[in-house]
């Protein structure tokens, strides 16, 4: 048993070592593509349910190596959070969701959602870099949406609470994204000052498996709508799960049934023939 014990232990930190040269590679290539702009943003439409009218979009960032190979962002932003690079990425991507939001305007009243990382919030010139950018585009705050996980307010709960009201009084719109997936009870959800809340795309792939994710997908979207909250269902992948969703009151909705996320110039073309 020791000598299991003990090769069980080489294996282990012969695979962290692996896995750590792997990030140091990562990194030095992610520091490239930011110093050579090759990072890009994606957009995925999403939908009022109701009417299959496109509301707005999500931006997410996307990277391809020289090779060609895409590396996920469920990869390279946890690393870029550790790193700190998520700082730099962010802006660039901010910069540039503000760009093609300003060009999307021709075509409605379009809302487009950023993502933003812990660090990114807990940084104290967070709301005038925001707010810098927005004017550098002439573009009013109402068109960009923040999308905030819960994990990104529990750090500090009150200065996260106070914040989100300094960026709601400028007019930004604010979604809590992965909703249902967190720690924190519903009860302080009536303490956020949250526009939009995006139900985590594990409940709505689970809703004609487990009665426990329609229950709770359906508790969810009852509570936001006593506080006056709009629900979005992430991940819809087929018909029946956008059937039931609409059934359970959830306004709007995005995922690959409707939309994967698309290059920005396509985006303006299937918005265009969508819209009509
Ligand atoms: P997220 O914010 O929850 O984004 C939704 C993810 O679900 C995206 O993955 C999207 O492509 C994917 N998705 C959309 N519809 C469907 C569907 O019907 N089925 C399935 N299976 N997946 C669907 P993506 O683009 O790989 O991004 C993963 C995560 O990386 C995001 O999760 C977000 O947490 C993070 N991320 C992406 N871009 C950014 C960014 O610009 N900044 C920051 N801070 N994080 C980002
Ligand atoms: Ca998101
Ligand atoms: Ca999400
Ligand atoms: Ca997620």
């Amino acid at each position: 048993a020791k000598q299991y014990g003990h090769n069980h232990f080489q294996f282990y930190s012969a695979d962290a070592s692996a896995r750590f040269q792997a990030d140091i590679v990562l990194r030095s290539q992610f520091q490239q593509a930011l110093d050579d702009e090759e990072l890009e943003l994606h957009y995925q439409p999403i939908y009022q349910l109701a009417t299959g009218r496109i509301v707005g979009v999500e931006a997410l960032m996307r990277w391809q190596l020289a090779d060609g190979r895409n590396v996920s962002p469920a990869e390279f932003i946890p690393l870029a959070e550790t790193t700190g690079q998520i700082i730099p990425a962010s802006e660039w991507a901010l910069d540039r969701a503000c760009r093609d939001s300003k060009r999307l305007q021709e075509f409605g009243d379009l809302t487009v959602a950023v993502n933003v990382s812990a660090l990114q919030f807990h940084r104290a010139e967070f709301l005038d870099y925001i707010m810098e950018t927005l004017q550098r585009h002439d573009l009013s705050p109402r068109t960009i949406e923040l999308e905030l996980t819960e994990s990104v307010l529990m750090d500090n709960t009150d200065y996260a609470i106070a914040l989100l009201r300094k960026l709601r009084q400028t007019g930004l719109q604010i979604a809590l994204d992965d909703f249902g997936t967190g720690f924190s009870g519903l009860s302080y959800l009536k303490q956020l000052p949250v526009t939009k809340l995006k139900i985590d795309q594990a409940f709505t792939q689970g809703i004609h498996s487990h009665e426990s994710d329609e229950a709770i997908t359906r508790g969810i979207i009852a509570m936001a709508k006593q506080l006056g909250i709009t629900t979005v269902a992430e991940g819809i992948e087929n018909a029946e799960q956008q059937q039931t969703l609409l059934e359970l009151g959830a306004e709007l909705g995005q995922g690959y049934y409707f939309a994967r996320p698309m290059p920005f110039d396509q985006l303006v073309e299937f918005i265009k023939s969508a819209n009509r």
